[in-house]
């Protein structure tokens, strides 16, 4: 079964196997009978951080759609990895009155995905001054941990930094967290999830009509990626299906056909050059999966 579908570049060969986890139970499940049968597996998200190779994956994919929205006692709530930080859960706990997610609207992310890259973008209108990271809104996950032990482990377990916490290094697998929100007016929030949708729809491509996971690479403090690769003159290169995006330099798009080794190809291209013309390394902030 081709991954391509599983992702929002819409690109990815097949994987040998493939589940849909729909509850923690399901992946500890799968997870375990992997391990015993010794078959590798990878597991993904919305697939919105991922580039899947032409050739797909070689063993099991696991699909994290681990379910469930519980809101417990004063502003906290349980999720379920696999549930969408937008809409599903925006949207529930917006109509608690609970605030802190919304600063997320529009990003396709589970829980999971949000945890493993530790999510965030700029704060609110009008100065948008600082980064908002969603490891302000987690108390506590539990976690089925890379030796096999269900555990509850705090926020600080995750050493959480930009783009990276613990789960970069240890093959942990979150299964629900609990965030801690905080209480605001609905009439305040939905103002700046509009303000934040505005600004998306106005720098980032329509995912509906061209594939795309975001940033490529990494940010350069102080001087941004996406303005180096503008001031090599890359903006709107196109190399087979996929082409760098004529507004924001620092984003690839699907332009209907691209292959993973398309994308490659302007990933290469570009280190190259903004290593050539400008002196910075640009690395990547996607995870490159499989077989290219
Ligand atoms: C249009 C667009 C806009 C974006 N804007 C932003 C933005 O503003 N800010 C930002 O930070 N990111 C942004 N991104 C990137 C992306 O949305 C995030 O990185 C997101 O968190 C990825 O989540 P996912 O569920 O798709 O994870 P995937 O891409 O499927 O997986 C990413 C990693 O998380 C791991 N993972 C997934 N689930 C679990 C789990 N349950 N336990 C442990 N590990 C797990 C996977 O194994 C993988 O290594 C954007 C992407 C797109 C397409």
């Amino acid at each position: 079964m081709a991954l391509a579908p599983f992702t929002t570049f819409g690109i990815g060969g097949p994987a040998d196997l493939l589940f849909h986890a729909k509850s923690s139970e399901e992946l500890v499940e799968v997870v375990s009978i992997a391990k015993d049968l010794e078959i590798p597996y990878f597991l993904m998200g919305r697939g919105a951080n991922l580039l899947i190779g032409d050739r797909g994956f070689r063993g099991l994919v696991i699909i994290c759609e681990v379910a469930g929205i519980d809101f417990l006692d004063g502003n906290r709530v349980r999720v379920g990895s696999g549930v969408g930080i937008y809409p599903e859960l925006t949207t529930a706990a917006v109509e608690k009155r609970l605030g802190g997610l919304h600063h997320f609207v529009g990003i396709p992310s589970t829980v999971g995905g949000a945890m493993w890259q530790n999510l965030h973008f700029l704060s609110p209108p009008p100065d948008r001054s600082r980064t908002v990271f969603i490891e302000e809104f987690v108390e506590s996950a539990c976690i089925l941990s890379e030796t096999g032990e269900i555990a509850v482990v705090d926020n600080s377990y995750f050493k959480f930094a930009y783009d990276y916490s613990i789960l970069h290094d240890r093959n942990d697998i979150v299964l629900t967290v609990d965030f801690a929100l905080d209480q605001e007016s609905p009439q305040k929030l939905r103002q700046i999830m509009k303000e934040n949708l505005d600004w998306r729809k106005n720098r980032h491509p329509d995912l509906i009509r061209f594939g795309s996971v975001g940033s490529i690479f990494k940010k350069i403090e102080g001087i941004g990626a996406g303005r180096l690769i503008d001031l090599c003159g890359l903006k709107g290169k196109i190399h087979g299906g996929a082409q760098i995006f004529d507004r924001h330099a620092n984003i690839i798009i699907n332009r209907g056909t691209a292959t993973a080794s398309d994308v490659l190809a302007l990933i290469n291209l570009t280190q190259a050059t903004v290593a050539q013309e400008q002196g910075y390394e640009l690395e990547p902030e996607i995870t490159l999966v499989g077989e290219f």
